[in-house]
C-alpha cells in the first residue's frame, strides 16, 4: 500500500527513530506455529497502555491495544486508532478485519462480540458453556491473532485488555501461546487517579465519558482484580507469567520490556545497550488517552502521595493492606514532592 494514503501519524511513526536499533530486522515466519500473545492483565490506570505501546517499539512485536475492544465497540463505532486514523480507514486494522472475515458469517462482528461475553467473565462458567458448543468462538478468536500477526508481520502480539477472564478463555484456545504480564500499581494511586474523570472526547482518545470512581469501589475491584489475574498466572505457570510493578516500569521502562520479551519473545532479541527516549504510539486500539499523543515520554507520577488527603489513603490501605504488603509497597506513606506525569 503506497505510503501516500497513510495517514499523516502512520507516517511519522514509520519515520520515528528505532527505540531499540533494530529496524530492518527480518520478522520470524509466524506460518503455522500458534502466534506468540503477550497479555497484560491488571487493573485500570495501572500503565497498561503503556506497556503495550512500549513493547511495540520492537519492530518484531505489534502493540495491539486492547484487543477485547475490537467487536464490542471499536469496529462497530470505527474509534480511532492510535495511528490517528479512525479504524475503517486504518490500513492495518482494515486489513486485519477483512484477513479475519475472509470465509466467516456477515454477522462476524456481532456473534464474536456475544461470544466474548459469555467466556471473558472472571468466573468462566460462560467458558464451560462455550466447550461444550462448537468451539467456533476459539477458532475464531485463534483466527483473528493470526490475521493480526500476518498483517503486522510480527512475530509476537500484545494484548492489553485487562480483564483476567479473557486471558482465562485465550490461555485454553488452540493457536495461541500466552504468556501472562500481570502489572500492579499502588491501590492509592489508581484509586487517586479514578477519581478524575474525563468528558468523552474520542479524538483525543476518551470513547465514552468516564465517571470519578468512589474509593470503596476501585479498592475492592483492585483486590478482585488482582487475585484474579495472580490465579491467572499460577494456571499459565511460571514460566509464562510474570508481575511486573508499574513503578518499576516508569523507572525502566526498557529494563522492564527486556525481561519480557526474554520471557515471552525468544528469537526476538533485544540489542544491548539502546538508548532510553521517547516512545511513539502505532496501531492501539482502545486503552488510555496517552495512546492518541504523537509521542510519550515515560514518567514516575506520584502526585498523590502529596495531593490524596491521609484519611483517604489510610481506607485504601485498610482495605489492600494483604497485596499492597505482597506486592512490596509501604503501608506507611510519606509524603512526596510532586512530580510530573
Ligand atoms: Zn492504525
Amino acid at each position: 500500500m503506497s505510503s501516500a494514503v497513510l495517514p499523516e501519524r502512520v507516517r511519522a511513526s514509520d519515520d520515528a527513530p528505532d527505540w531499540y536499533g533494530e529496524r530492518g530486522m527480518v520478522s520470524p515466519s509466524v506460518e503455522a506455529a500458534p502466534v506468540r500473545v503477550i497479555y497484560i492483565a491488571g487493573y485500570g490506570r495501572s500503565g497498561t497502555t503503556l506497556l503495550d505501546i512500549a513493547l511495540g517499539q520492537h519492530s518484531g512485536v505489534m502493540g495491539a491495544g486492547e484487543i477485547a475492544t475490537l467487536a464490542r465497540h471499536v469496529w462497530p463505532n470505527d474509534e480511532y486508532c492510535a495511528c490517528g486514523a479512525r479504524v475503517h480507514s486504518c490500513p492495518m486494522w482494515r486489513g486485519i478485519v477483512e484477513t479475519w472475515a475472509q470465509g466467516d458469517e456477515t454477522d462476524l462482528i456481532d456473534d464474536f462480540r456475544r461470544a466474548q461475553e459469555r467466556t471473558e467473565t472472571i468466573l468462566g462458567i460462560g467458558r464451560l458453556i462455550e466447550r461444550w458448543r462448537s468451539g467456533r468462538h476459539a477458532a475464531r478468536t485463534s483466527k483473528l491473532f493470526e490475521a493480526i500477526a500476518t498483517q503486522s508481520g510480527c512475530a509476537v502480539v500484545v494484548d492489553s485488555s485487562k480483564l483476567p477472564g479473557r486471558a482465562f478463555a485465550l490461555a485454553a484456545t488452540h493457536g495461541i501461546e500466552l504468556t501472562v504480564v500481570h502489572v500492579v500499581r499502588d491501590a492509592r494511586g489508581v484509586a487517586w487517579s479514578l477519581k478524575r474523570g474525563f468528558k468523552r472526547q474520542i479524538d483525543v482518545g476518551v470513547q465514552r465519558e468516564l465517571v470519578p470512581k468512589p474509593l470503596l469501589y476501585t479498592a475492592l475491584r483492585w483486590m478482585i482484580v488482582n487475585l484474579a489475574t495472580e490465579r491467572l498466572c499460577r494456571r499459565v505457570g511460571p514460566s509464562r507469567s510474570m508481575r511486573i510493578r508499574y513503578e518499576d516500569f516508569v523507572s525502566d521502562p526498557q529494563g522492564i520490556v527486556r525481561r519480557i520479551l526474554a520471557l515471552a519473545g525468544r528469537d526476538v532479541a533485544v540489542e544491548p545497550g539502546f538508548a532510553p527516549g521517547p516512545m511513539f504510539p502505532k496501531h492501539q486500539v482502545a486503552g488510555s488517552r496517552h495512546r492518541m499523543q504523537p509521542e510519550i515520554v515515560v514518567a514516575q507520577d506520584e502526585r498523590w502521595k502529596g495531593a490524596m488527603p491521609r484519611l483517604q489513603q489510610w481506607l485504601i490501605t485498610l482495605v489492600c493492606a494483604p497485596l499492597l504488603w505482597r506486592y512490596g509497597y509501604p503501608l506507611r506513606i510519606a509524603a512526596a514532592k510532586e512530580k510530573g506525569a
